[in-house]
């Protein structure tokens, strides 16, 4: 069995085939196994990259039907059953495909260049460099400069945009205002450009409004209604042709499946996924897997979201329909079970909602800990955030705002950095509201 991609759908497919008859070879371009919903932190100086990421190898340790190949594959033979990658061509039984998703620029080029997205760990260290050195430019700067450079813009209301915005206004109301004691802060600006009347918009209207709230507490300015035509060196171009003064753009307003997902050679929608039966199958492919953000499946009428308990619930569904086919049984059909959804607002403040139940502020904000602590990986990573969050909750510090920025990677070894290449998307397409 071959998986592609060691996010939160191929590691739990590892995981649950632990202990089934197989070989498997987890091939992913990275050595290492993210967790997204933290990246937010590490771009704003609370985390460092070694406690929201583990090495793939250390992960599934214990998987000693497991072994890892740190390779971009670049094509699959459906067909021949063949996947090729970066370091040579691998043949397979059955494949699993769980390579996730990128950002989606709408095709707006300009934006792809200009904005920082926040989906990678090299993107996270690249916004907490550009934010630091905004900082730092702006004390040399003067007049429209100084403001252009303390504007920032965050694009997208959806919770990756929601949790940035708050975490950048606390640390710079309550961190950098201490760093940079002759800078001005009435001049610094955070506003949020979300296209619906709404933010949170898969949360109800209610929780929305409340993070709204919390987010104006913090200073940040919402603007709601307006989509993003273009990016200029000043700013941002919105939808009604106003400009809005911003040195620095983040870009949270849309996913789309792997790239990899354009190269199966099968149909796909125009968020880049590929369709699957309820077996979680290519139709007329039972030995092709595809789960996660990749994977296109109705349930009860509504396409499936590119969330975390998607895909390691499907990663887990086809450890079952595997072990189903070696004892002779049917595939059992995938049904996905909704256990609620959170997003926090920054420092204590969360709003969680969990089938008809709804719970903001306080408890909302301990549940979210208690949930994202339990899915850090290892006991150092788990212990040291949660002393980093301790530490913030009291003194309000964020104390990894070092200038590392990983730049780009060098074009021989850009197919295993880890750095999302958007140019090789080819199409444009709808999205999901982004994570
Ligand atoms: C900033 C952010 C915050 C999020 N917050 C939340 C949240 O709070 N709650 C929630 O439920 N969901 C959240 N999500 C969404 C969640 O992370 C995704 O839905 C989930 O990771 C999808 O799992 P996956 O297995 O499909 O892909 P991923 O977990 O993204 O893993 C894909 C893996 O495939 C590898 N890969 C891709 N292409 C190739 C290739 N060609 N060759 C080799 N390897 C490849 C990648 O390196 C990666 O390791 C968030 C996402 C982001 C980006």
């Amino acid at each position: 069995v071959i998986i592609v991609g060691a996010g939160f759908g191929g590691i739990s497919a590892v995981k649950a085939l632990r202990h089934v008859p197989v070989d498997m070879t987890l091939v992913d371009r990275q050595n290492y196994y993210l967790f997204p919903p933290l990246l937010y932190q590490v771009a704003s100086g609370l985390l460092d990259p070694s406690e929201i990421a583990a090495p793939i190898r250390k992960v599934v340790r214990r998987a000693h039907n497991a072994d890892v190949r740190l390779a971009e594959v670049t094509s699959v033979d459906i067909a021949a059953r063949r996947v090729h990658t970066s370091t040579g061509s691998l043949d397979y039984d059955m494949l699993v495909i769980a390579a996730g998703s990128v950002d989606n620029y709408y095709g707006i080029s300009h934006l792809e260049e200009r904005a920082n997205g926040l989906k990678t760990l090299p993107q996270a260290l690249r916004l907490r460099a550009a934010v630091l050195r905004a900082f730092e430019a702006a004390t040399t700067a003067s007049g429209d400069e100084r403001r252009r450079l303390l504007s920032f813009a965050i694009v997208g209301g959806g919770p990756t945009g929601v949790e940035y915005s708050g975490a950048l206004a606390e640390l710079v109301r309550h961190v950098l205002v201490k760093d940079y004691r002759r800078l001005d802060f009435d001049e610094v600006s955070i506003t949020l450009v979300e296209g619906t009347d709404q933010v949170l918009g898969t949360f109800s209207p209610r929780l929305g409004r409340k993070a709204a709230r919390a987010l104006a507490r913090k200073g940040v300015k919402l603007l709601l209604k307006r989509s993003v035509r273009d990016v200029t060196e000043g700013g941002l171009v919105l939808d009604d042709g106003g400009l809005l003064n911003a040195g620095t753009v983040v870009w949270t307003a849309g996913v789309r499946a792997a790239p990899l997902m354009h190269r199966l050679g099968v149909p796909v929608s125009k968020q880049g996924q590929v369709a699957v039966t309820s077996s979680l199958c290519l139709d007329g492919h039972p030995e092709v897997f595809v789960i996660g953000d990749g994977a296109e499946l109705l349930q009860d009428g509504d396409l499936l979201p590119m969330l975390a308990p998607v895909a390691i619930q499907q990663g887990q569904h086809v450890a079952r329909v595997i072990t189903a086919r070696l004892n002779g049984r049917s595939d059992p059909p995938f049904h996905y079970r909704n256990k609620g959804t959170m997003a926090t607002v920054g420092r204590g403040t969360a709003v969680a909602e969990l089938g008809p139940i709804r719970i903001n502020g306080f408890i909302g904000w301990l549940m979210w800990l208690g949930l994202h602590l339990l899915y850090i990986v290892g006991f150092r990573s788990r212990a040291v955030v949660l002393l980093s969050w301790g530490w913030n909750f009291l003194l309000m510090d964020r104390p990894v705002r070092l200038i590392v920025d990983p730049g780009e990677a060098p074009a021989a070894s850009s197919n295993i950095a880890g750095v999302e290449q958007p140019h090789m998307l080819d199409e444009d397409g709808k999205t999901t509201p982004g994570h």
